[in-house]
């Protein structure tokens, strides 16, 4: 069966070619849906464009920490498709660092694109969902919001991912009663571009110790949890925190 017939799913960073965002784009489509990706990578939405029909989707370049442009993605989405029923806050940057040495610019970043940018894409599709009377939007955090720290994440990273959680829960009860859903997925360790290269054989054997399904997470796991978060099998559910992690955080 497919889950997101008729709908209209935005995600958010999902131009990446081997990130959780162009997984779970393709997944809602195979599911029905018509999807709208955006990026911050002009080059990497130029070249996604072309995997899906023009009817079911939409591409755009905008970045998640610009008010304009989150309301430009919501305007353009309404004029193409009449309707948003998910957005998937996907947008994510990381910066392996130690506490001392997280310079101020560095906080604005990696706070803005994860946390902010989630608050200004949400606040520009809820008006629209509200009117619909249902929506449901969901938020990448990280298992490193729960465990202090994941392992290519800093303790700013950690920081705006718990913000993520809160700032979704929070949604959760305040647009319950519009009948939208606001629920997270708090993924592990997953083999993206994001370990910017950084993980050897060593480090990942290490790793896998501790996770006790005896794998790294793919951009498919997570994108399989977003698609029940979407879709009307979790109809019941806000306020909730999936955890994608194989084991490695269990609490
Ligand atoms: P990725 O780097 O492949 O994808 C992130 C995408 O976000 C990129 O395409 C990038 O261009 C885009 N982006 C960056 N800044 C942006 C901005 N300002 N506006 C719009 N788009 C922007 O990494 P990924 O691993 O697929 O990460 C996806 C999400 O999952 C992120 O939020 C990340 O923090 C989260 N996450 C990843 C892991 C992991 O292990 N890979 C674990 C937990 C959480």
């Amino acid at each position: 069966t497919k889950l997101l017939e008729n709908k209209v799913c935005i995600v958010t960073g999902a131009a990446g070619i081997n990130g959780i965002g162009l997984r779970t784009a393709k997944l809602f489509y195979e599911h029905g849906a018509s999807i709208v990706i955006t990026d911050v990578n002009e080059q990497a939405c130029n070249e996604v464009r072309a995997m899906f029909d023009e009817d079911r989707s939409l591409v755009l370049v905008a970045n998640v920490v610009s008010k304009d442009d989150c309301e430009r993605v919501a305007s353009a989405v309404l004029e193409k498709f009449g309707r948003i029923d998910v957005l998937v806050n996907n947008a994510g940057i990381t910066q392996p660092v130690k506490f001392d040495e997280i310079q101020p610019d560095d906080y604005d970043r990696i706070l803005d694109v994860n946390l902010r940018g989630m608050l200004y894409m949400s606040q520009a599709v809820t008006p629209q969902m509200k009117q619909q009377g249902s929506g449901s939007i969901v938020n990448t955090s990280s298992v490193s919001a729960q465990r202090g720290g994941g392992i290519f994440g800093g303790p700013h990273y950690s920081a705006a991912k718990a913000g993520m959680l809160g700032l979704g829960k929070a949604m959760a009860r305040e647009l319950g009663a519009f009948g939208v859903r606001v629920n997270a997925v708090t993924p592990g360790l997953i083999a993206t571009d994001i370990t910017g290269g950084k993980l050897d054989d060593a480090m990942k054997a290490k790793i896998l110790e501790g996770i006790p399904l005896n794998r790294l997470g793919t951009p498919e796991d997570v994108a399989k949890a977003f698609l029940f978060l979407a879709s009307d099998l979790s109809d019941y559910i806000t306020g909730a925190t999936i955890d994608v992690n194989g084991g490695m955080h269990i609490h």
